[in-house]
């Protein structure tokens, strides 16, 4: 049996599983079978540095092409923010259409508060971090790459693993062919344990799918079902519409190739809510699946792991326009417009772990003068959009991946016609 569809009857398995021990109201239980999950995605989060940093390394040592790096590089930004500056604008065009705050009268918002009043205290979100534009670009530098290492701080690692790759190119050919075959035999070793952890998948989705449904506040989801389902519904809508055609159009691969071949992908975000669990999977199947080529991978990926969030910006739209109807603040064209730019650069400074999408909303309902009280409103439903919006998150990464490997391609080709 395939392992996508292993992995797909563990979750099916989870759900059931979990549906029970809630209708016994036995969620303790779910504690039981969680540690599984939590080893499952310790194992993939132990992986992701080393392999970022090594296949980043021999990357760039083999590709001794600056301008090429560059262009990969630039080509996956602007279509990262086009993608979630889209993203966010149509989360705020569909709830100004749907208006899922409209239907939330004060009695029903006072229920949806009290019943969440502790759990949001638990919950309640630090304050989102600011940071100016050069503070952005000085964090991007490690000032001890060891440190940037062992804290899992990916852009700084990122940084540094490009800069010794290049440095690489310039020492002997003698000693650069050897250090690339070490990174070489290293990358093949870090892709072996990704796939010996994979293993575990199926048992490990049904168990981090079982905790959360059986700890899940279906009163929730009842409440704040029309304010869930536009959220969703955009997110879908983005994933097979605008996701597939540039898939098809830019990237001149079939959609249904693109979403069966990474499936288990897709799963995996699903269950952990993380996209820095998924990114060695995620780096594994594009290459040997999609045949990208590793140099892409190993920059796009890590890159999009860490900036390209285009779930957590059409959660952002939606959320924000949704707070604002329940509280009534009416929201002028500048405010949305606002909100777009925020929510943009909120989502860029969101990290690939699981529940800080709603941490960076308070940032862009601050700038937009929405009632931050709004952040213990939508709680309830919290963890089920965080599973939604990490898969469009992870699949935007790969299909940005894509998209670039495929016109970097195509030009090769042009030029070896030349
Ligand atoms: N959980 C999301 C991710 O890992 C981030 C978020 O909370 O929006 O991609």
């Amino acid at each position: 049996m395939k392992l996508h569809t292993k992995i797909f009857i563990g979750l099916l398995a989870g759900i059931a599983a979990g549906a029970l021990l809630a209708m016994l109201q036995a969620g303790a239980v779910a504690a039981y079978v969680k540690p599984l999950g939590d080893i499952f995605i310790q194992l993939l989060k132990m992986i992701a540095i080393p392999l970022i940093a090594v296949s980043i390394m021999g990357a760039t040592a083999g590709f001794a092409d600056l301008k090429k790096l560059g262009r990969v590089g630039l080509k996956a930004v602007a279509f990262f923010l086009a993608s979630m500056a889209l993203a966010v604008s149509l989360g705020i065009v569909a709830a100004n259409l749907f208006q899922p705050g409209k239907s939330l009268d004060a009695a029903k918002r006072e229920a949806i508060q009290a019943g969440i009043q502790a759990e949001s205290r638990r919950q309640q979100p630090a304050a989102a971090p600011r940071a100016g534009a050069s503070e952005f670009l000085l964090a991007l530098i490690p000032t001890n790459p060891f440190a940037a290492l062992a804290a899992g701080d990916m852009l700084p690692v990122i940084t540094f693993s490009l800069l010794l790759g290049l440095a690489f190119t310039l020492i002997a050919p003698a000693k650069r062919e050897r250090v690339l075959e070490l990174l070489d035999a290293l990358n093949d070793a870090l892709v072996a344990l990704v796939k010996g952890v994979m293993g575990l998948a199926p048992y490990a989705v049904f168990a981090l799918i079982t905790a959360v449904i059986a700890q899940f506040g279906f009163h929730f989801l009842l409440a704040l079902l029309e304010y869930a389902l536009v959220t969703v519904g955009v997110m879908a809508f983005f994933l097979f519409g605008y996701y597939s055609l540039a898939v098809a159009l830019l990237g001149g691969t079939s959609p249904l190739t693109f979403f069966r071949r990474l499936s288990s992908v897709g799963l995996l975000a699903f269950s952990t809510s993380s996209s820095n669990a998924v990114l060695p999977e995620n780096m594994v199947s594009c290459e040997q699946k999609l045949g990208m080529d590793r140099g892409v991978v190993s920059f796009v990926l890590p890159l999009g792991a860490t900036i390209n969030m285009s779930g957590t910006s059409i959660y952002h739209g939606v959320s924000a326009v949704f707070i604002a109807q329940v509280f009534g603040v009416a929201l002028s064209l500048q405010q949305q417009a606002l909100v777009v730019l925020t929510a943009t650069l909120a989502a860029v400074g969101t990290a690939g772990i699981p529940g800080i999408g709603i941490v960076t909303l308070s940032m862009v309902l601050g700038s937009a003068g929405i009632p931050l009280e709004g952040i213990g409103l939508i709680i309830g439903v919290e963890r089920i959009l965080d599973m939604c919006r990490t898969v469009l998150n992870v699949m935007g990464d790969s299909a940005t991946a894509l998209i670039v490997d495929r016109s970097e391609k195509r030009r090769e080709r042009r030029r070896s016609w030349v």
